[in-house]
């Protein structure tokens, strides 16, 4: 199959070319970099919503929960579940798998578990292509949901239109997580599992949390929200503030720039990286350098600019 034709299906949203189109696109392969070339122009459409939070915390109920509300507000849906803590074993993806089986059958939603066998900034690329290839499909929601909220997510969830921030009760680490950083990305918090003990305390912790930032008149405020995932308690809600937050930056340029400035220095570092992985003398300076800087020879700095010297 030639990337044109596999373009024309993943265009045509046939499920098949989409799947192909993906796993293209993980592999980090120059053809899915042609791939990608052919339907960005055809990308754009979509709303990408960045759903990130510890394991255990209720993500995936929550975007099941979220997915079918959409639905029931006519919206195709597509989720791309990332968890770079098992980029090889089947686990987290076949939990997935099986949560979302409450939508199979509906060609409307479309479910894909995200891997690669690169570094983290490789996943992050390939999360960003997935969701260049849905939306381009015509989904109109792609769900990216990541476990965590280390850089390599916070890469991926710069890159959507709206972050949620998943929490739950009792979570007083997460709060300290919110101070560490993740606070900047986030555009609407939820604590979720809202029928155990101490809803309204992590509520009023964010809300303090959020109190030390300084808003300019018109600046988007976080909200706090609570969900009971389990029993699709508060999804709505979180819907109607998802798509609120929407239409507010629908034409906010820094935004959209800050997008794509990420996406433009991930893919230039990421072919940077590729090329000097590509040549013999390079490639074994780079894993030369991993020794002598885990042995503590040499600092990253010094080695990097070795290697920059060597590639001239
Ligand atoms: P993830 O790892 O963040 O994706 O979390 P899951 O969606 O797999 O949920 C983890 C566990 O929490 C599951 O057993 C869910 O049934 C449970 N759970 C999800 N939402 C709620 C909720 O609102 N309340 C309670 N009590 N449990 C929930």
């Amino acid at each position: 199959m030639t990337i044109e034709s596999l373009a024309e299906g993943v265009i045509a949203r046939d499920q098949r070319a989409m799947a192909r189109a993906i796993t293209l696109v993980e592999n980090v392969s120059p053809e899915g970099a042609t791939l990608i070339g052919r339907l960005f122009g055809r990308s754009g459409g979509a709303k990408i919503i960045g759903v990130t939070g510890a394991p255990g915390v209720g993500k995936s109920t929550l975007v099941d929960g979220m997915t079918t509300e959409w639905r029931r507000r006519n919206r195709t849906v597509g989720i791309l579940a990332v968890d770079p803590t098992s980029p090889f074993s089947g686990g987290a993806v076949l939990g997935d798998r099986i949560r979302m089986q409450s939508h199979a059958g509906d060609s409307g939603v479309y479910v894909r578990s995200m891997a690669t066998r690169g570094h983290l900034g490789g996943l992050a690329q390939a999360t960003n292509d997935a969701a260049v290839i849905l939306d381009a499909a015509g989904t109109d929601v792609v769900i990216v949901e990541t476990v965590g909220v280390g850089q390599g997510e916070v890469d991926i969830v710069r890159t959507a239109d709206v972050s949620i921030v998943v929490m739950v009760p009792g979570a007083g680490d997460d709060v300290q997580a919110i101070k560490a950083g993740i606070m900047e990305i986030a555009d609407i918090f939820v604590v979720n599992k809202a029928d155990r003990e101490g809803a309204d305390r992590a509520v009023s912790e964010i809300e303090a949390a959020l109190m030390l930032h300084e808003y300019a008149d018109g600046d988007w405020r976080p909200p706090v929200l609570k969900t009971e995932a389990a029993r699709s308690t508060g999804v709505n809600a979180l819907l109607d503030a998802v798509e609120q937050f929407v239409e507010c930056h629908e034409h906010d340029r820094d935004r959209l720039r800050v997008r794509a400035e990420v996406r433009l220095r991930e893919t230039l570092s990421g072919q940077l990286i590729a090329s000097l992985e590509r040549r013999d003398d390079t490639r074994a300076a780079l894993e030369d350098a991993v020794e002598r800087i885990a042995r503590r020879d040499i600092d990253p700095y010094t080695a990097a600019a070795e290697i920059m010297e060597r590639a001239g």
